[in-house]
């Protein structure tokens, strides 16, 4: 299956994603995790990224489209990919849906994790993430069986570097902006499956994984 994940900064797109991954067997691919990671290892891409995502703005779409592309030339994404945050602008959408239908496949589904802007703004004081895998907990909503420490990989919880008040207003501001669009763009294509993202994230799940399931069996 190939699947794109919309939805505010937030909404539990990277939680979900996770189960979502390992249940349909796909990789995981989320702009936000790579370029984080660049950031921290000090790479070039890293150090063109880091002034955007500091700032919760954009990194500009020719990095990231670039970015995007080549890694859906890679092998494990023959058969299928759920690209988590990306595409974030129309245009991005455009080069992907074109790339998609010029190598003769077809996109699944654009699943909208839906929560509105007051929840989030509640959610991300306490999100904590892995700077080794980037898996995402909340101090409240999603802790870890052992305090600081990631569930998966063991290594040390932290804060985000762009989930201090400012930025995230910012981002808010920027999903209403350049992102939102994309929901009229992929309903109108037929593609666009919403989910309520307000309730607890074995819920959210369950809805995620038998609409999934229903669009598999019609194909
Ligand atoms: P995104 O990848 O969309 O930016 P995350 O998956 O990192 O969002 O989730 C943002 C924060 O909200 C994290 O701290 C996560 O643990 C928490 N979270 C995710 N889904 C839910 C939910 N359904 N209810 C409450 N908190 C959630
Ligand atoms: P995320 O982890 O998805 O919230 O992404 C973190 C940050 O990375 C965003 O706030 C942006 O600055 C940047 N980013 C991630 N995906 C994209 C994208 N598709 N287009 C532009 N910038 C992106």
């Amino acid at each position: 299956m190939r699947i794109i994940l919309l939805g505010p900064p937030g909404a539990g797109k990277g939680t979900q994603a996770k189960f979502i991954s390992e249940k349909f067997g796909i990789p995981h691919i989320s702009t936000g995790d790579i370029f984080m990671r660049n950031i921290s290892e000090g790479t070039e891409l890293g150090r063109k990224a880091k002034n955007y995502i500091d700032q919760g703005l954009l990194v500009p779409d020719e990095v990231t489209i670039d970015l995007v592309m080549n890694r859906l030339e890679q092998n494990d994404v023959k058969e299928g990919y759920l690209l988590d945050g990306f595409p974030r602008t129309v245009h991005q959408g455009d080069v992907l849906c074109r790339m998609i239908s010029e190598s003769g496949q077809m996109l699944d589904a654009a699943l909208l994790i839906d929560v509105p802007s007051s929840y989030i703004k509640e959610r991300m004081p306490g999100r904590r993430i892995c700077k080794f895998c980037g898996s995402s907990y909340h101090l409240q909503f999603n802790p870890p069986d052992e305090e600081g420490l990631c569930d998966h990989c063991g290594h040390e919880l932290v804060q985000r570097r762009d989930d201090h008040v400012e930025a995230v207003e910012e981002r808010l501001k920027v999903y209403e902006e350049q992102t939102m669009p994309l929901i009229d763009y992929f309903e109108k294509k037929k593609l666009l499956v919403r989910i309520d993202g307000t309730r607890e994230i074995e819920e959210v799940t369950r809805e995620i994984v038998e609409k999934l399931r229903a669009l598999e069996k019609n194909e």
